[in-house]
């Protein structure tokens, strides 16, 4: 008698440990693996990191044919398909960095069922020539990689994407899996109506990161703060400290490093030898602390990061949001920790409006900086403001990140706001934080005589605050846009500003900025 033959889940598990060493599929991957490998479509929405690969390469294997994986990261390609290969996957690559004759071979190796995974640059598929080579030779299934590429929306669009209606027409009887790590609403829709996925199965992973607990600190001094951070919450374990500048990452490492934490740098300004070798020594040591660019990361896949910090601004939330997950990949608790200040806000809003990029580019990472500092700034459940970026709603506060540990109280701002404002205003709009703290304490500091603004009426009007606090307000009045940074660190009171002014409108904000200093505070746990 022989026996019963596997199921699509056994032959799968199978496959994942035997080519890939793992022992189980994470979350949703199971039946996402099942659906395309018994033939279907599917539409897969899950967060970087969360393993979208094996979605499409595991049923790639398990259906005869090749897998036909459609990718515009033509830089990765090659490191996707050596990392396959290792594994003993039959793995190429079509796309424009190949000379004739290798195209030639990885055209010969498809037509002779020779490949188990093919990626192809889209518009190398588009190709009449390769569209007729793929009608003639075994293929398993089709997944869109990156698949947010095909709406206009996003700020991703590639119009070789927006062409890839020639799947179903053209290959209507083969699986798709479309498969991407952004869609809100309208790119979703987008993706569904080019790829032809109406009635495709869909596959839409949270991306909350429970066992993160997200942190927010106002920046003082902010190596001493990272110290006591890690002294107090993370002794001995590994953690990543992302840094803006190379010279900050050296600086901080070094400093590190004099107080007994085991640190290492990492920039892009470092031969690759030492780049391998810190990157190397955080795999396999334990408890090291990597001091690095945004450079680190990319790749990196240790489960055992116990905390990512934050001594500058990322980039975006969506930069912030793959950050901090390199923290707690095995489930265990993490931290997230950020420290961030007025320089840092009036620093990015500069150099924003000084970029000469295009209209429509500045527009999106106005409103992408904008996300970032509302987070930055919330009063309100953080995990719930990250998550409400990426399109989720979480029904209740986290009960895991500061706000929420912690709740600041809020209070009605206003007054104190005119008198920001209407310093920066009376100084001509063009005076940096610290002169119009001067100005709002009633220094007379050299500046203030020379330029006669002690006889303001807003000299000294501010006295019943201290300086932390006015620096406090207005960080909060650039990140909510009352201010606006721009040459020199100028401060100018924008359009937002006047209603305000006016008392036509009020101005609630958060109160650590403007409370008088209590004793230490309470150290969140
Ligand atoms: P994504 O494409 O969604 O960003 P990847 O497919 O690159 O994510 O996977 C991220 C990391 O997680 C990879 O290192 C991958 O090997 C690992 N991984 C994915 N699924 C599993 C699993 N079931 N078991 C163990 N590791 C996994
Ligand atoms: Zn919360």
């Amino acid at each position: 008698m022989t026996a019963a033959p596997a199921s699509t889940d056994q032959r799968a598990r199978e496959v994942l440990k035997t080519v890939w060493g793992y022992g189980a599929f994470r979350g949703v991957q199971a039946e996402i693996v099942r659906t395309v490998a018994e033939g279907s479509n599917a539409l897969v929405l899950m967060p970087t990191g969360g393993g979208k690969s094996l979605c499409y390469q595991v049923p790639s294997l398990l259906r005869d044919g090749v897998g036909v994986v459609v990718s515009p990261l033509i830089a990765l390609m090659k490191d996707q398909v050596d990392a396959l290969r290792q594994v003993g996957v039959r793995a190429a690559f079509l796309n424009s960095t190949l000379q004739a004759e290798g195209v030639r071979e990885v055209e010969a190796a498809l037509l002779a069922g020779e490949l188990d995974l093919l990626y192809v640059a889209p518009e190398r598929l588009l190709l009449p020539r390769t569209l007729d080579l793929l009608e003639r030779a075994p293929v398993a299934l089709f997944a869109i990689d990156e698949a947010h590429c095909v709406s206009q929306w996003g700020h991703d669009f590639r119009p070789e994407y927006g062409q890839l209606g020639v799947l179903p027409e053209r290959f209507g009887h083969l699986p798709r899996v479309a498969l991407t790590a952004t869609a809100d609403d309208r790119t979703r829709a987008d993706i569904l109506r080019v790829l032809g996925l109406q009635d495709a199965p869909q596959f839409i992973s949270s991306f909350d990161r429970p066992n993160l607990q997200y942190r927010v600190a106002q920046k003082e001094a902010p190596k001493t703060q990272l110290l006591d951070f890690i002294r107090t919450e993370h002794p001995g374990d590994a953690g990543i400290v992302y840094c803006l500048s190379r010279k900050s990452v050296e600086e901080t490492t070094a400093w590190l490093a004099a107080q007994g934490v085991d640190a290492v740098p990492y920039h892009a300004g470092l031969s690759p030898r030492e780049r391998n070798h810190a990157q190397d020594r955080f795999l396999n040591e334990e408890g090291l602390v990597v001091v690095a660019t945004v450079a680190f990361g990319m790749g990196i896949d240790k489960p055992n990061v116990r905390f990512v910090a934050h001594l500058d601004l990322p980039k975006s939330l969506e930069g912030y949001y793959q950050e901090t997950g390199r923290a707690g990949r095995d489930g265990l608790p993490g931290t997230a920790w950020m420290v961030y200040g007025l320089a840092d806000v009036v620093n990015v809003k500069r150099m924003l409006a000084q970029s000469d990029a295009p209209e429509a580019v500045r527009r999106v990472e106005a409103a992408k900086l904008d996300a970032l500092l509302t987070y930055c700034e919330a009063a309100t459940c953080r995990r719930q403001v990250l998550l409400g970026y990426f399109g989720e709603t979480l029904a209740e506060p986290c009960g895991n990140c500061d706000v929420c540990l912690n709740p600041p109280r809020v209070r009605d701002a206003t007054r104190e706001a005119q008198m920001a404002l209407s310093a920066a205003i009376r100084t001509g709009n063009r005076f940096g934080a610290a002169h119009l703290t001067d100005v709002l304490l009633g220094r007379e500091t050299e500046k203030v005589r020379a330029l006669g603004h002690h006889q303001l009426p807003t000299f000294g009007v501010g006295q019943g605050h201290d300086e932390k606090a006015w620096r406090g307000l207005l960080r909060q009045l650039v990140s909510l846009g009352y201010l606006a940074a721009g040459e020199h660190h100028g401060l100018s009171a924008t359009g937002k500003a006047r209603p305000l002014l006016k008392g036509e409108a009020t101005l609630h904000l958060r109160e650590d900025t403007l409370a008088p200093r209590p004793g230490k505070r309470d150290r969140v746990r």
